[in-house]
């Protein structure tokens, strides 16, 4: 169990934070004094997508063990550069539903921005790994594309704020980008997807809060948890702030062989979530992406870890098993 302590706000910037994220895999192996020898295969990873590892998530990582499971989720490793029959640069077909620069719209009554080509950490299954941020990264002026493609359908009614990660940018642009967002009559609500809560729990600073609690629309906050041993002191101290700012705090994970692929974990997982304040919400099939495929977990195994967990968990702490298929007019259910 966490404890449940009142929480002064951190002093440290996280922009400072985020500036001393490990970038070198040499650095990290030095760190986590792990054994050199997929030293030279991280390297060649990394040159595809960069390593990038935030001090404080570094921290929950047990050192010496090249299979912990915080560590497989950030490590280049020689599997990512094989290339894998059905696995493909945009496996969800997001290009097909990008008709303003910055905005997707694939499910009816939400639309998705993407915010900031940045993330406080480079996660080496992410489904936007090869995503044309380039193309999508809007200036204000820019926006304004988005901004009348939303005002021009009135049946969205939630804007959900994506990347990257939209807190790698600063409050000032949130703000702003908010407060644009919600002078349009129909939108009710705003989701923000990030995962910096937990990989830098700094970032929900005063300034932070001012942007959350200055906003008309109801908000919802979706982090980003894989395994239980990502959640500590500080990021339950992060949690209560958004929570204490009136945000919703839900999360989603993505199922990822040899990292969360058996029940006892999940199950963790579920219960220390709800323990830290946060809600389970989604259990994600990975997304068939180039240089991923060894994290897919198989389709039968994935049905039963479904079942045990309803079959061990009330079911406010079962998250809903999906899988995205592009076209398709909502998240698959399995
Ligand atoms: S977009 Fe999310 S999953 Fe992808 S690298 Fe960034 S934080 Fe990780």
């Amino acid at each position: 169990m966490i404890p449940h302590t009142a929480a002064p706000l951190q002093t440290s910037s996280w922009q400072e934070e985020l500036s001393r994220a490990i970038r070198d895999p040499h650095e990290l192996f030095k760190l986590l004094e792990l054994d050199s020898a997929t030293l030279p295969a991280a390297l060649a990873a990394d040159k595809d997508f960069a390593l990038k590892v935030p001090l404080p998530y570094l921290a929950r990582i047990r050192k010496g063990d090249i299979n912990d499971p915080l560590l497989a989720q950030v490590l280049p490793t020689g599997a990512e550069l094989l290339t894998t029959p059905g696995y493909s640069s945009d496996p969800l077909e997001e290009n097909r539903a990008n008709p303003a620069s910055g905005l997707i719209h694939k499910y009816k009554g939400r639309v998705l921005l993407i915010v900031s080509p940045a993330c406080a950490i480079h996660c080496r299954y992410c489904f936007r790994r090869h995503f044309p941020y380039g193309d999508n990264q809007p200036g204000r002026k820019q926006w304004q594309a988005a901004f009348d493609y939303i005002a021009a359908d009135s049946t969205i009614s939630e804007v959900i704020l994506s990347g990257g990660d939209p807190l790698a940018a600063n409050d000032n642009y949130l703000q702003w980008l908010t407060a644009q967002i919600a002078s349009i009559a129909h939108i009710k609500r705003l989701r923000v997807h990030t995962r910096f809560p937990v990989m830098i729990p700094s970032r929900i600073d005063e300034n932070c809060i001012q942007w959350l609690t200055g906003t008309c629309l109801k908000t919802i906050v979706v982090l980003h948890v894989n395994h239980p041993n990502e959640l500590d002191v500080g990021v339950r101290e992060a949690v209560d702030r958004l929570k204490i700012a009136g945000a919703y705090v839900l999360n989603q994970a993505v199922l990822l062989k040899g990292i969360n692929d058996d029940a006892n974990t999940l199950i963790a997982l579920s219960e220390k979530l709800f323990a830290t304040g946060i809600l389970p919400y989604y259990l994600h099939v990975l997304d068939p992406v180039l240089g991923a495929a060894h994290f897919d977990c198989d389709k039968h195994k994935i049905i039963d870890l479904g079942i045990q967990l309803r079959a061990n968990l009330p079911g406010y702490l079962v998250p809903k098993v999906v899988s995205e298929q592009p076209g398709a007019h909502s998240k698959v259910p399995l």
